[in-house]
């Protein structure tokens, strides 16, 4: 086994790498970007190098530099996690001239998989079912839409060096070839360099079921499927293990192609091979088709830990460390059933779109495990993928776990950014899921139920009305019921008037918009209106959360605070954390509402920040080039004389 190793990752992944050395005795040194040097995962490794720049390409894509890192601290092997350089060839190569262990497959195998035209043919070759289509190499418009016909619409045009849905056709009518073509094409020549395309038989009810494998470089084992059906914009949201309604004939199909294809490439460690299924007439064994093969350690990865009892990053350390295969085929099981939830910072009824901020408060379950890469205080910064964690659950029976999943969704707590956990947990109670009936369109059907998210009822107002009035207290002693304050005041809720009158320490009625609620403290929870409320109350900084009843957050308004000012109009704010990219307004300047006073660059995108009314530019507060957090105040105006 390895003494000591470099993980060249950051976040939960990387975490979870360290865990499993943490445990097997082996030292480890972490990397990280400047956006990143008080990150968990550096936290917790026993050394940090510092390797560049925020962005990806000055820092976790740097080749170079993490190789001499782990050169200057006497690490004798890299762990590359998922993402980033995991399947870069050319870095396989670059670790092994410099004389350290990939901890991962051979350059060769990450080769044969790069490309969807030639994985394909390979695996037709090793018996592997693939996808009937053309993945030839004539690329002649004709010549493909031919293939088109003799394959039979619906068909998926894909580009051959297509990831992350990138370059990918639905084509429903032959009339529409051309046209979807080019723009396929176009796409993956902008995306990927290379506009070559195959030609694919468009799936019904399909199901996407990948297998776990695992090889020593000539010999491999699987470790069962997980299903990842439940998908947005083909990103995997809820993962489960085993696949439901999976039969012992269909898995042991399964398995052993899997198994084909990895050995087919003399593949070394843990690798998935992702297979789509025709679904529409229940799991056949003649079904199933080759789609890739992902030569990492992937996201969903604990699922399949779960189920088998097997921890696959240390089965990593010990294969590449020079050890067998640690089990055979026959020793590896499958006991009860698993479940994965994505948790991101994300915005869901904006579309989804990838959030930022502080987690001014962070709680996970207990009785889930939790990978996570952030601790309450820390920053989804707009730099990297705005996960917040993966939840995952493991019960004796699907119906168990699928509960446990819910369960634990509810138990989790998130404050300081928007998040998806609302989304989760109405789709970890969705009919058709809990049924089993999955299939990669469940979530685009049910869109609208899965989104709509309940808004604050009268309990949830006056419970968040109590913790602005300092009553959160759960544990009795009261921090708000002091003698010298008002024992009826109003609370300062944004959005919300509410008056609440304190009349013991645990008895308060609370005013909203001519409805009271009457509310007792019993047992550590509040109860409103004769009911327990089974809600938390979480205040941090300017915040008011209440859990348990959905996820609700109130701004709490401070009258001598900035940001009133900034509801005046008077201050600028930045809207979330990022990079100013230019600046226009300039003090003494006199400007009309709706004048650019800034750009600030964050989620890869440019926004725009103008001014909210007329007046004159009183104070600059930032220049170009600065890092900024989300609420950092950025221009200053006063009123016009
Ligand atoms: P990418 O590499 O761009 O992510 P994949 O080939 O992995 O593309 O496919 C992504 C997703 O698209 C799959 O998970 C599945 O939901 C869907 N998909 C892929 N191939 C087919 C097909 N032949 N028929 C129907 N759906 C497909």
């Amino acid at each position: 086994m390895f003494h000591k190793i470099l993980i060249a990752n950051r976040g939960e992944i990387a975490a979870r790498v360290i865990d499993t050395c943490r445990r097997l005795g082996v030292a480890t040194v972490a990397v990280y970007s400047d956006a990143d040097a008080s990150a968990r995962h550096v936290a917790m490794a026993d050394e940090a190098v510092h390797i560049g720049g925020p962005a990806p390409k000055d820092s976790y894509l740097m080749a170079e530099a993490i190789i001499a890192a782990a050169q200057a601290t006497g690490a004798e092997a890299i762990h590359p996690g998922y993402g980033f350089l995991s399947e870069n060839p050319d870095f396989v190569d670059a670790v092994a001239a410099a004389g350290l262990v990939f901890i991962g497959p051979s350059a060769k195998a990450i080769r044969a998989m790069g490309l969807k035209d030639a994985a394909k043919a390979l695996m037709e070759k090793a018996g592997v079912p693939v996808v009937p289509g053309y993945h030839g190499a004539n690329q002649d418009p004709e010549h493909l839409a031919g293939a088109a016909e003799t394959v039979g619409y619906p068909v998926l045009i894909k580009a051959v060096a297509g990831g992350g849905g990138k370059g990918m056709r639905l084509v429903e009518r032959p009339e529409e070839f051309a046209e979807k073509l080019e723009s396929a094409q176009s796409e993956a020549r902008t995306a990927f360099g290379n506009p070559a395309v195959l030609i694919e038989k468009y799936v019904q009810k399909p199901r996407h079921i990948e297998v776990q494998v695992f090889g020593d470089g000539t010999r491999a084992v699987h470790l069962y499927e997980r299903d990842c059906s439940l998908q947005r914009r083909h990103q995997k949201v809820i993962e489960e293990a085993p696949a439901p309604g999976m039969t012992a004939e269909m898995r042991a199909a399964m398995g052993q192609a899997a198994v084909r294809a990895a050995e087919a490439i003399g593949y070394s460690g843990a690798g998935t091979v992702e297979f789509i299924v025709d679904a529409s007439d229940g799991l056949r064994p003649d079904r199933f088709w080759f789609m890739e093969m992902n030569t990492r350690l992937q996201v969903e990865h604990p699922v399949t830990e779960a189920v088998t009892g097997i921890d696959l990053v240390e089965w990593q350390l010990r294969v590449a460390s020079g050890e067998p295969l640690p089990a055979t085929q026959d020793e590896i099981r499958l006991t009860g059933h698993a479940f994965e939830a994505r948790l991101y910072a994300e915005d869901v009824p904006a579309g989804f779109l990838p959030a930022t901020g502080t987690l001014s408060h962070l709680k996970f379950p207990e009785g889930a495990r939790a990978e996570t890469g952030v601790r309450p205080g820390d920053t989804i910064s707009p730099w990297y993928d705005p996960m917040i964690a993966k939840i995952i659950v493991h019960g004796p029976t699907r119906a168990i776990a699928l509960r446990q999943l819910s369960a634990a969704l509810d138990a989790t707590e998130v404050a300081g950014s928007v998040t998806n956990l609302a989304f989760l947990a109405a789709l970890s109670r969705h009919e058709g899921f809990a049924a089993g009936d999955v299939d990669t369109g469940l979530i685009a059907r049910d869109l609208d139920a899965l989104t709509d998210v309940a808004p604050a009822d009268m309990t949830v107002k006056a419970l968040a009305a109590l913790g602005a009035a300092g009553l959160a207290d759960r544990g009795g002693a009261l921090a708000g019921f002091t003698l010298w304050q008002p024992l009826r005041r109003t609370v300062p809720l944004e959005g919300v008037e509410a008056v609440v009158e304190v009349m013991a320490p645990d008895r308060a009625r609370v005013s909203i918009a001519g409805e009271t609620a009457e509310c007792f403290l019993r047992g550590g929870q509040w109860w409103v209106d004769g009911h327990p409320s089974g809600a938390r109350i979480v205040v941090t900084p300017g915040l008011v959360s209440i859990f348990g009843r959905g996820a609700h957050h109130f701004h709490l308004v401070d009258p001598l605070d900035r940001e009133a000012d900034a509801a005046g109009g008077g201050l600028t704010l930045s809207p979330m954390p990022g990079l100013v990219k230019a600046v226009f307004a300039k003090a003494g300047q006199r400007v009309k509402a709706g004048d650019r006073l800034a750009v600030l660059e964050a989620m890869k995108m440019e926004h725009t920040l103008t001014a909210a009314r007329d007046g004159i530019v009183a104070e600059v507060l930032v220049a170009a080039g600065a890092q900024v957090e989300a609420g950092a105040a950025l221009v200053r105006l006063e009123e016009e004389a």
